[in-house]
């Protein structure tokens, strides 16, 4: 007889499934938009924060380094800690800034640099032994950063400040506010004394060569959001959810389909029930209204998107088979429109159940 194998040997032996989901990127257009935002604003970093807007930080920011992009913006400094390995510590900025000692003690060790967001940020990092620092002024969003009034303050002249930027409240509109934060920042740039100044995002680089300074850092516009219509042909898509059918069902006429029967059969249809639901991200706006395609042929959702399977009406699709791979419609500022979330929400909701791979 043979020995039995202890459960965690079997499992070793034959690793449980994943989720059926990938999330495919493509590294070329992902680099040719970096390129191209670096073209058109003069020299372009990447916002890299939420895993690079959801899209696998370790997968974007090797593509994006070998590109030729220099500096990385992130949110938190765990998030720092996740790209350190792909790129030096010293390019990677962490935009909420040391929010206390320990913070201030992993950048000076690591030699990540914080955006200093307030004096009190600006007393603690000199008080912890400091460095060169970035430093971030409100210029009307107010959001993050010291208020304008905070400039005068000594404590300023004695920071080593690499960047001094600002963000756009409005950029990806055509409002007066974009020129009176353009304005502001002039008269930053006037008082605050640092190597490079920096205030536009993806938007902002749409707004024109007053808005460049020396540092763009766009976010959306690298994973193919079309924020303003000037990025429409400039900028490429990247991401492309993908899941399986996992059954094939006949309907008859008159059936129901999902949750609350939203969806009655008007004729005989065949359905195929895709792994992907609310829980993954695709969330229940696409009841009734989202789309995927197979082959180049649509199949539209229909009935309500669950937890983690949504129906899809494949009729017009019959060789589909269950382990066949379906695309989720998600042409950006098309699903925006149809789904009333914003771009940025459609790439970061997108869960880790997905497997992230650059192609
Ligand atoms: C997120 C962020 C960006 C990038 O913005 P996009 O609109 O995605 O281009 C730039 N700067 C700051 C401060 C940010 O928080």
């Amino acid at each position: 007889m043979l020995p039995e194998l202890s459960p965690a040997a079997r499992a070793l032996s034959a690793p449980p499934r994943p989720a059926p989901l990938r999330l495919r990127l493509d590294a070329d257009a992902l680099a040719a938009n970096w390129q191209a935002l670096n073209r058109m604003s003069g020299h372009a970093g990447a916002a890299v924060k939420a895993d690079a807007y959801g899209l696998g930080a370790a997968q974007v920011v090797p593509v994006l380094a070998r590109a030729g992009c220099r500096d990385w913006f992130v949110a938190h400094w765990c998030e720092a800690a996740e790209i350190m390995e792909h790129v030096p510590a010293s390019s990677i900025a962490v935009l909420h800034g040391p929010l206390d000692h320990a913070d201030v003690a992993f950048a000076v060790s690591s030699g990540v640099r914080p955006v200093l967001n307030s004096l009190a940020q600006a007393a603690r990092w000199i008080a912890g032994g400091g460095g060169v620092c970035h430093v971030m002024v409100d210029t009307g969003i107010n959001r993050l950063g010291l208020a304008m009034a905070d400039l005068a303050d000594p404590l300023l002249a004695r920071l080593d400040i690499d960047l001094c930027l600002s963000h756009l409240a409005s950029a990806d509109e055509d409002s007066a506010q974009n020129a009176e934060q353009l304005a502001r920042f002039a008269a930053v740039r006037a008082v605050v004394r640092a190597r490079r100044y920096s205030l536009a995002n993806s938007a902002g680089i749409a707004l024109g060569a007053a808005y460049h300074a020396d540092l763009t850092r766009p976010g959306i516009a690298l994973y193919g959001g079309i924020v303003r219509p000037e990025l429409a042909g400039v900028v490429r898509a990247v991401a492309s959810p993908q899941a399986a059918v996992i059954q094939v069902r006949d309907l008859a006429a008159g059936e129901r389909v999902g949750y609350n029967a939203t969806f009655v059969a008007p004729h005989a249809m065949r359905l195929g029930v895709i792994a992907l639901g609310y829980a993954d991200g695709y969330l229940r706006c696409w009841s009734d209204c989202g789309g995927m395609a197979h082959g180049g042929t649509s199949l539209p959702v229909v009935g309500r998107v669950s937890m983690d399977l949504t129906a899809i009406d494949i009729s017009a699709a019959p060789q589909i088979r269950e382990g066949d791979w379906v695309a989720v419609d998600y042409d950006l500022p098309t699903a925006a429109a149809k789904s009333g979330l914003s771009q940025y929400e459609l790439l970061t909701l997108l869960h880790r159940r997905f497997a992230r791979s650059a192609l």
